[in-house]
């Protein structure tokens, strides 16, 4: 699943490809949007918000739109044809580029005053020119009784973690996931981490929190249930936190990470 650092790079793609040129082509494949046209409107900047993309148009207008489970924004030479069964969601073109939404896990257009709508809800952007730790410690600390895991994968408290740098941040901080929010001393440290780990990975595809960009060293648990704990040697556990249906999944050393 994307998290706020490979959103971050979808919106640099799109700004590269769409900024400051008129479109010569919209294609909104969503039943809500069918008759959209943007044709001949100008692509202002392309804004990542947490795990939302934002998209401003001439005329207030924003395409606002969400990666979610497996969603990507591609961009590839005007005119060029999509691969056969790609699940294509929107289309945004100009002469030169076009920027092909696939799988997108949604598209709306919205006016661009709206946008507090629909992101106005989100703690401080890990990646964003409003990041302030100060305030995400706020925000978890208000539901002392939480779990940490839980809390951190609530993009109203800070927006931009997923279950990568969930089980990451954790692993790094020796913090079991299901400890409570109010158990925990140094959250301040917690979310800065988080940030770091974050910040080192937003310029390139994939996710390296160990230091070693080599395929199977790039993490210290994702991806690593069953096998030894780079620190102990304790073999990683695997589980799932959250209530039905939005459990998640979680991985975690029992030992670096006591109860
Ligand atoms: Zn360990």
């Amino acid at each position: 699943m994307p998290e706020g650092d490979a959103v971050y790079r979808a919106a640099a793609r799109l700004r590269d490809a769409l900024d400051g040129r008129a479109l010569t082509r919209s294609d909104f494949r969503v039943p809500k949007h069918a008759t959209a046209d943007l044709t001949g409107r100008a692509v202002l900047t392309t804004l990542s918000r947490g795990k939302h993309l934002l998209t401003r148009v001439e005329g207030d207008l924003t395409v606002h739109t969400h990666l979610r489970m497996d969603g990507s924004w591609q961009v590839m030479p005007a005119g060029r044809r999509t691969a056969p069964g790609d699940q294509v969601r929107l289309i945004l073109a100009n002469e030169q580029w076009q920027a092909v939404g696939v799988r997108l896990g949604m598209v709306d257009l919205i006016r661009t005053g709206a946008e507090e709508r629909v992101v106005g809800h989100l703690g401080p952007d890990l990646l964003g020119p409003d990041w302030d730790p100060d305030e995400a410690v706020r925000r978890l600390r208000a539901a002392p009784g939480r779990t940490i895991g839980e809390a951190l994968l609530d993009q109203r408290n800070l927006a931009g973690i997923g279950t990568i740098y969930r089980a990451e941040t954790l692993f790094l901080r020796g913090v079991w996931p299901w400890r409570q929010v109010g158990e925990i001393d140094d959250l301040n440290g917690l979310v800065s981490l988080a940030k770091r780990l974050l910040e080192a990975n937003k310029g390139h595809a994939g996710t390296v929190t160990t230091g070693d960009r080599r395929p199977a060293n790039q993490t210290w648990v994702y991806g690593r249930a069953g096998r030894p704990c780079r620190r102990c040697g304790t073999r990683i556990s695997r589980g799932e936190m959250g209530a039905q249906p939005q459990e998640r999944l979680i991985l975690w050393c029992a030992d670096c990470q006591p109860r």
